[in-house]
């Protein structure tokens, strides 16, 4: 993975009551590939207390922990685990190169973890830090129908991936938002797609499911994607699986876990993705 960034924050304001939206620019960011909408990239915060921001080196998959202008040739001492940045996983909502602004939506879930802490109060000329983009996308374009299933957190990359999507291609979009929230769609497809919306309950075998069962979709010539809580992607993989559906047209990422932080979940994660 390339060298990790150290970008400033050019404006923050909220879309709506689950939204804040961050604009972010810096060196180097032009590195983003075109069409980088829905990749997902590594964000790097301050801890409490740190008047400047540290970030990891990352080499072939070895984070070295270094301060940001320590040249190459001189490679410092590990960090200790204080000083460790925090990172956090986020999806490119939309990047601009001519005008090098990078778009990044954080949902405003209940329980604000350092992420959602920073977004909520961002301001310009705050930093963060950035690794990525990461190479996997939702989709395999090849399909001609799409499923796509996930949670607020996931709203800004299938969206962006949605407006990638050949506009003959059927789209179905299986969305949980939290009890009380409005549906909310910022994408420019009009056509061949139909959104479902639930709400959030975490018993995805009572509300996910029959839904997609209710749908009875042509699962050999549909690709499937579910970007979502822990315990919803379980259940959801499962069917799917038992289902016989390609592999190659089956993305199953857990973007989160109910009632654990990202550092209790990392590794957890990693499992679900590898079996
Ligand atoms: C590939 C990938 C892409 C992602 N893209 C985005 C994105 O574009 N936008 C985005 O907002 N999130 C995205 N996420 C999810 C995000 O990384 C997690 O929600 C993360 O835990 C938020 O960090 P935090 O510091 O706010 O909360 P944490 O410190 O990790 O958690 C604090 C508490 O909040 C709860 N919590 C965490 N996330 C949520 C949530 N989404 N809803 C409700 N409760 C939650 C936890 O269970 C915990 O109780 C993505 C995750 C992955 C793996």
């Amino acid at each position: 993975m390339a060298q990790a960034l150290i970008l400033q924050v050019v404006k923050s304001y909220k879309l709506n009551d689950l939204f804040q939206r961050v604009i972010l620019t810096g060196p180097g960011l032009e590195r983003l590939p075109e069409n980088s909408g829905g990749l997902h990239i590594k964000l790097f915060f301050k801890r409490a207390g740190q008047q400047q921001l540290l970030l990891p080196r990352l080499l072939k998959n070895r984070h070295r922990q270094v301060r940001d202008e320590q040249p190459e040739s001189n490679p410092p001492e590990q960090l200790s685990a204080e000083l460790k940045p925090i990172s956090r996983t986020y999806s490119i909502r939309h990047y601009d190169r001519d005008s090098n602004l990078l778009r990044v939506d954080f949902v405003l879930h209940a329980d604000p973890g350092v992420a959602c802490a920073w977004a909520t109060a961002a301001r310009e000329g705050d930093q963060v830090g950035l690794a990525g983009p990461g190479p996997m996308r939702l989709c395999n374009p090849a399909a001609r129908k799409f499923l796509l299933i996930g949670d607020a957190s996931s709203l800004p990359a299938i969206m962006a991936v949605i407006d990638q999507l050949p506009l003959q291609a059927e789209v179905q979009v299986i969305m949980e938002l939290p009890k009380g929230y409005q549906p909310f769609i910022d994408c420019r497809r009009q056509s061949n797609i139909s959104w479902h919306w639930l709400e959030q309950t975490f018993t995805p075998e009572t509300t996910v499911l029959p839904l997609i069962k209710s749908l009875a979709l042509p699962l050999a010539e549909t690709c499937v994607a579910i970007a979502s809580e822990h315990k919803t992607v379980l259940c959801l993989r499962q069917y799917f699986r038992c289902e016989s559906i390609a592999k190659e047209y089956l993305y199953c990422v857990p973007y989160w876990r109910h009632r654990q932080n990202e550092e209790t979940y990392h590794d957890q994660r990693h499992q679900v993705m590898d079996s």
